[in-house]
């Protein structure tokens, strides 16, 4: 079928998707919300609410304390051995425990720490602020004169290879980056990235939060070092779920993490007065497990698991690319510009369009005034003028992709945006 602009065209690559019966598996009990903002936070999988009812019920209401002892005290481990499956990484180099900046802090710490006489961190100005700001403190409390230094973009839409490159020396401790930028998708060839850094001497420590559960990740085919990601974005963890860490199994008695709470501790219920980490990955967690908040990810990962991520980013690329030819069809004659990569092996799975008046498009694209139509599409907002358009591949349809860009259209063409206020809220 010849690629057009119409409804029609939308409606066929649906049928034709393998992965459609999967949108049945969530709740989506409005029809006229278009839902682009799985990158932020997944939707609901139809059978979480069950399984988190049995977790409160029968868990914590009827076991009690002996819970700990039925799986409760395993499943940190036990669900990163699953994300291990979807990272390409063995079962005992993953656990599930606190956030991406927790884990952030304490990898990061460890590996300065292990690096020493080497003074720098490597990343980018793409990297979201949180990193950031987590390097910054680490570098910090340890006041041993570590340096960040960020690889700069010409376009702000990717990051050439050189720029980030020419900073890694002989002096680079660690390097630091997420693989799918926030704002414009831009991906790095994380095997590409990883052996550079190799090469001087340098640890790599990547972020797979806008990656995982969307692009396909080998990590020990590609020799990293460390990792961490996110559970509530693709994964569909529920809003705040933990986070995982990734440590290659021959870093782990290595790396020391800085936070030496009780599960670190090789036998946390021995009650000893000194602390003696654990030799595997337990060591890097530190803290009694989020029994309730972890339980939302088990019915979130079968989903991910059974579709197969080759088949999720296939699907994705797909998608992306009609939602790109639409925007070059009918929103770059109005004023947008493409905001991420051409290529698709440089893209996540995110496409941002950019305009000066991005905000208040957002606002009417998610609150439109009562008469002007029934539908709401929820994007994200990123600063000062993205519009950010989430795939999700497991639920996110063509016709929902076909929606948001005939709304888009329509609030430019008939000014729209104009009465809403430029006044920001809080969460964007
Ligand atoms: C979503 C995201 C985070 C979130 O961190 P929290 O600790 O969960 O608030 C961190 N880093 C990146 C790259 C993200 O995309």
């Amino acid at each position: 079928m010849n690629r057009t602009t119409a409804e029609e065209y939308a409606l066929e690559l649906d049928q034709q998707d393998p992965l459609a019966g999967f949108r049945e598996q969530f709740v989506i009990d409005d029809p006229d919300l278009i839902y682009l903002d799985g990158n932020s936070l997944g939707r609901l999988p139809a059978r979480t609410a069950a399984h988190l009812a049995s977790t409160v019920q029968e868990g914590w209401g009827t076991q009690l304390i002996r819970g700990w002892n039925q799986g409760w005290y395993e499943m940190p481990t036990r669900l990163g051995s699953r994300i291990a499956d979807l990272i390409g990484a063995r079962a005992d180099e993953v656990v599930v425990c606190d956030s991406t900046s927790v884990n952030l802090f304490k990898l990061a710490a460890a590996a300065l720490r292990f690096q020493k006489g080497r003074n720098t961190l490597v990343s980018d100005e793409f990297n979201f602020p949180t990193d950031l700001y987590i390097f910054q403190g680490v570098i910090d409390l340890l006041d041993a004169g570590h340096q960040l230094v960020l690889a700069r973009s010409e376009d702000s839409i990717s990051i050439p290879d050189k720029n980030l490159l020419q900073l890694i020396t002989g002096d680079t401790a660690l390097l630091a980056l997420t693989q799918v930028a926030f704002k414009s998708a831009f991906m790095y060839d994380i095997q590409e990235v990883t052996a550079a850094a190799h090469q001087a001497g340098a640890l790599t420590l990547w972020d797979l939060s806008h990656s995982v559960g969307a692009v396909p990740l080998k990590l020990n085919e590609w020799d990293v070092d460390l990792a961490v990601g996110c559970s509530y974005k693709y994964l569909n963890g529920g809003p705040g779920a933990p986070a995982f860490l990734y440590v290659r199994k021959d870093l782990q008695e290595k790396l020391v993490s800085p936070i030496w709470g009780w599960f670190a501790d090789r036998e946390p219920f021995a009650f000893r007065l000194d602390f003696s980490p654990a030799d595997d990955i337990s060591r890097f967690q530190i803290s009694t497990p989020p029994i309730l908040s972890l339980a939302g990810i088990e019915p979130a990962l079968d989903l991910i698991l059974e579709a197969g991520v080759d088949n999720l980013r296939a699907k994705s690329i797909q998608q992306t690319e009609y939602l790109i030819y639409l925007a070059q069809e009918n929103l770059l004659p109005l004023g947008f510009e493409l905001g991420s990569p051409l290529d698709p092996a440089r893209r996540g799975s995110h496409v941002s369009l950019r305009h000066p008046e991005a905000y208040r498009i957002c606002r009417a694209l998610i609150d439109p005034r009562p008469g002007d139509t029934t539908m709401r599409v929820v994007p994200d907002f990123r600063a000062p003028d993205n519009i950010r358009l989430g795939i999700a591949p497991l639920y996110t349809s063509y016709r929902d992709i076909f929606r948001a860009l005939e709304r888009l259209k329509k609030i430019l063409e008939k000014d729209i945006y104009l009465s809403y206020s430029k006044e920001r809220q809080a969460v964007t």
